[in-house]
């Protein structure tokens, strides 16, 4: 088992110690995991929301991911990182992951136009259609800025999760947004970068993995190989959560392995 996404109290959104993961982890019965906390932007790069470096540093980090492989011998524990991209924040991002050199990057959307996709702010005054095709656009735009470090794009259809969104279906369907989101797989699979089956999607209103099975299907119709599976848990009970469900939509769509990484590189993962 799997999990590819998860987040310890170097995320200023989460406050589960990173023994604490590693614990639950191996309750769960994980063989691989990916340590993955967030470095994310504000719009204005005053506003650093640094989560690893605010609190810590990045040294605090990495040899505490080291301390963790040390003491769970049983479980592959990958040295990774979540970062959130911004058109202003990019540099600074990039020239951090430079320094901090992890083995595996989600390159991620929270913000478009200064606003956090996660509240209600962003989805003020805009139709359903107008908010997630901007979420959209500004992912297809991160692909390439992206591609200089990461390895895959993080949660795809990221809004649906939102906390308290105004409309009342908040899936987001293939069929609706197809145009862009085949615009965004092909963009991907072109700079040799992978998608992930977030399952944090489940645990929401939306009731379904990020993205969900139909745009899963089309990564691989369009011939996407690379595929991470992670639970993005902030808390112990949630890691691992789904995984086995998303082995099974991965194998639905046609896809024979998932992907974990070391030092950048993929490793395929028979199931
Ligand atoms: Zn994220
Ligand atoms: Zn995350």
């Amino acid at each position: 088992m799997i999990d590819y996404h998860l987040h310890t109290s170097f995320s200023k959104d989460c406050s589960t110690g990173i023994m604490d993961v590693c614990d639950a982890a191996k309750k769960a019965q994980l063989k691989y995991i990916a340590i993955t906390d967030h470095i994310d932007v504000y719009h204005n790069p005053e506003l650093v929301a640094w989560d690893i470096n605010d609190v810590h540093s990045p040294t605090g980090y990495i040899n505490s991911i080291k301390m963790a492989q040390e003491k769970y011998p049983e479980i592959d524990i990958t040295f990774g990182l979540e970062t959130g991209y911004t058109e202003s924040g990019y540099d600074m991002v990039a020239n951090k992951v430079k320094d901090i050199n992890p083995d595996f990057v989600i390159g991620s959307v929270h913000f478009v136009d200064g606003l956090d996709l996660y509240y209600e702010e962003y989805y003020q005054d805009k139709t359903k259609e107008q908010a997630y095709n901007r979420y959209l656009e500004h992912v297809y735009k991160s692909i390439e800025p992206l591609s200089k470090y990461a390895q895959i794009i993080g949660h795809i259809g990221y809004v649906c999760k939102a906390f308290e969104l105004p409309y009342e279906n908040v899936n987001m369907k293939y069929s609706e947004y197809s145009i862009v989101l085949d615009d965004i797989l092909e963009c991907i699979i072109e700079n040799n970068m992978g998608i992930e089956i977030n399952t944090s999607g489940l645990l929401s209103r939306a009731k379904t993995t990020i993205p969900d099975y139909d745009v899963i299907l089309r990564y691989r119709k369009l011939g996407g190989e690379i595929l991470t599976v992670g639970s993005d848990a902030h808390v112990p009970e949630n890691v691992g959560s789904n995984v086995g469900f998303a082995f099974e939509l991965a194998r639905n769509a046609g896809f024979k392995y998932i992907t974990t990484y070391k030092n950048k590189e993929p490793l395929f993962i028979h199931i």
